[in-house]
């Protein structure tokens, strides 16, 4: 069991590099909130709200939901009780007007403590995401050649069904890696040229990469 961490930590990088599956153990290991503006994004849609119905044809397109509604969605889950001093960002920023607006809003006692690349080459991500199922009672994260359960399509640890998430389909995948390209892999300078950014080869075990990043963030 990890120690409680007083990180604000950004967990950068293309989509299906992991940063989803180590937010979850790092931030139930270390007591921090798990901020993922794709989770809160899809419980918008699984709701039916005005939001989500407004998201969704971005997600299933594999393109960004504009900067306007994830900055206030953003803005308003970091003034939670639970999120007040330590949390991990996963999937957010994105754009460069999201990395800026985040500034804006952390003061210098709140100011991000880390900012950490998840690097995987492009060829690995591609089976990554296309073998990826969530488990659509608790999350949980399979993939049917790296991590498959032990019957297939039911999730081990709660026994819910696993289903792939719309925007992993083949014709999403491309789109996703190419905005990731244009739109948020400029941030990378950008926090590069702050001093803050850390980078973890993200292409090898899951609990390598989990040893690593506990070093990474004390
Ligand atoms: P993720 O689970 O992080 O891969 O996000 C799934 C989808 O939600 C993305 O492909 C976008 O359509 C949308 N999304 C999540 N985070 C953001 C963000 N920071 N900015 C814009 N769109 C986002």
């Amino acid at each position: 069991m990890a120690t409680a961490l007083q990180a604000r930590c950004v967990f950068l990088g293309a989509p299906g590099a992991g940063k989803g599956t180590q937010a979850k153990k790092v931030a139930d290991g270390a007591a921090l909130a798990h901020i993922s503006t794709g989770d809160m994004l899809r419980q918008e849609v699984a709701a039916g709200t005005a939001l989500g119905r407004q998201a969704r044809t971005f997600m299933d397109a594999g393109k960004l939901v504009p900067d306007d509604v994830i900055i206030g969605m953003v803005r308003a889950r970091i003034q939670q009780p639970d999120a007040k001093t330590a949390w991990i960002l996963d999937g957010f920023p994105r754009t460069l007007p999201q990395a800026e607006a985040l500034d804006r809003s952390l003061t210098g006692a709140t100011a991000l403590t880390h900012v950490i690349y998840f690097a995987v080459p492009e060829a690995a991500l591609v089976g990554r995401l296309s073998g990826r199922r969530t488990c659509s009672k608790c999350g949980a994260i399979w993939h049917v050649e790296h991590k498959p359960t032990r019957r297939a399509g039911i999730c081990d640890a709660c026994g819910g069904e696993l289903a792939q998430r719309s925007d992993d389909r083949p014709e999403a995948i491309g789109k996703r890696l190419e905005v990731y390209r244009s739109q948020t892999a400029p941030l990378l300078a950008y926090y590069r040229d702050r001093r803050v950014l850390r980078e973890v080869d993200a292409d090898r075990s899951p609990e390598i990469v989990y040893q690593e990043l506990l070093k990474l963030m004390q």
